[in-house]
């Protein structure tokens, strides 16, 4: 059987867009990458020197009939306007996080490629991160038991990076950067609808989007969930904290550092011995006894069926469905928009999304 091969274009090449072209698109054989189109003349000269064709604007980029992929890496405000353009020219088109600012858009975005019959598939790409997988493997196999508190951080200490990022008008702050990625991971692992969102966001370093927040979500299954951003601890809490029937779980880091600490159900163990806590005593607070708990190590990562351009190909050519659908996205994209209404009202907002 002959494989047939696709050209790919990119719209915006920055940090991301040359990111997809030196390394996740290395590994498609399938895929070749003939040019760009980039607003910034620095951007061009970069891709001449890589031997990539430079496009004089986007719609000479969409007339090249030997274009079969659009990936679209600009600021996030422009998406949906080329990803439509795109979808109409009749490329396929695969777009950066957050695919939109406003659920809305997505929507749009949607019935043009339901209306044109072309791919469009968002790059959610921390599906495939491997602490997640981690934390995916744990929570199915019910290593720790029923999980029923999830908590997932993420902690830096350089403020918002880059310029379009601290701008409203371009869809930044780190609900739109960061939060779109761990949302999408619980919402892909846990299959129950959000019953309710609390959220607050910060503002600490002045700008006019937000540089991180916290949100409390509940699932209708019973799950709950602390999801947090920041880009001004100098300290970092640990990636992710897993509390079960059975055990408790921590993944400190993207290096997968980290332990499963289980009961042992079936021993009756001895009464924990009180401590001395500050200034008072606890059996409470107390360390379990030494034959209560085993620790274990993290499992290996579950792994997903295809990375992610294996997959965009193979749902081009019919073979398979997308490991990232639209209607999960769209998902996600609504309750960012919960989230900020949560934290403007300083409320509980009560849904079944
Ligand atoms: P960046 O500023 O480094 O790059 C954006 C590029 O787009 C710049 O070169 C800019 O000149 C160009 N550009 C701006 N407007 C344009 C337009 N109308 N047409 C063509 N080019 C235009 O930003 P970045 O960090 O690469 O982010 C780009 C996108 O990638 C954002 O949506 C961001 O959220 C996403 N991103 C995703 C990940 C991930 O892990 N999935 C990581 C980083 C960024």
């Amino acid at each position: 059987m002959t494989t047939r091969t696709y050209n790919l274009a990119v719209v915006g090449y920055g940090g991301m867009g040359s990111y997809h072209v030196d390394h996740l698109l290395k590994s498609n054989p399938q895929i070749h990458v003939k040019g760009i189109f980039d607003i910034k003349q620095e951007r061009n000269d970069v891709a001449l020197s890589k031997v990539l064709q430079v496009y004089e604007c986007l719609d000479a980029l969409l007339s090249d009939k030997s274009i079969h992929i659009v990936l679209i890496a600009t600021p996030n405000d422009v998406h949906k306007e080329i990803a439509i353009k795109a979808l109409k020219a009749h490329k396929h088109v695969v777009c950066e996080k957050p695919v939109t600012i406003y659920a809305r858009d997505l929507e749009e975005i949607m019935t043009v490629a339901e209306e044109t019959g072309q791919v469009f598939m968002v790059h959610q790409n921390r599906r495939w991160d491997e602490d997640f997988l981690t934390v995916k493997k744990i929570y199915n196999e019910k290593m720790t038991g029923e999980i029923f508190h999830i908590e997932s951080r993420v902690h830096g200490a350089n403020g918002i990076p880059g310029d379009w990022r601290h701008l409203k008008k371009n869809g930044g702050g780190m609900v739109l950067d960061w939060g779109v990625h761990l949302l999408d991971q619980l919402l892909f692992m846990i299959h129950s609808p959000v019953t309710s969102v609390y959220a607050n966001l910060s503002y600490v370093l002045g700008d006019e989007v937000d540089d991180g927040f916290q949100t409390y979500l509940t699932f209708a299954n019973g799950i709950t969930a602390l999801v947090e951003v920041g880009t001004t601890n100098f300290i970092s809490l640990p990636r992710w904290y897993l509390k079960g029937t059975e055990g408790t779980a921590i993944i400190e880091d993207w290096g997968l550092n980290g332990k499963i600490v289980k009961q042992n159900k079936d021993i009756i163990a001895s009464a924990p011995k009180p401590i001395k806590a500050g200034q008072g005593l606890t059996k409470t607070m107390a360390p379990p006894s030494e034959e209560a708990t085993t620790m274990v190590n993290l499992p290996a990562a579950s792994v997903l069926s295809q990375d992610f351009y294996d997959n965009l190909v193979s749902v081009i050519e019919g073979r398979t469905e997308a490991i990232v659908k639209n209607h999960e996205v769209l998902r996600v994209l609504k309750l960012m928009e919960i989230i900020f209404e949560s934290a403007e009202k300083n409320e509980v907002v009560k849904t079944s999304l």
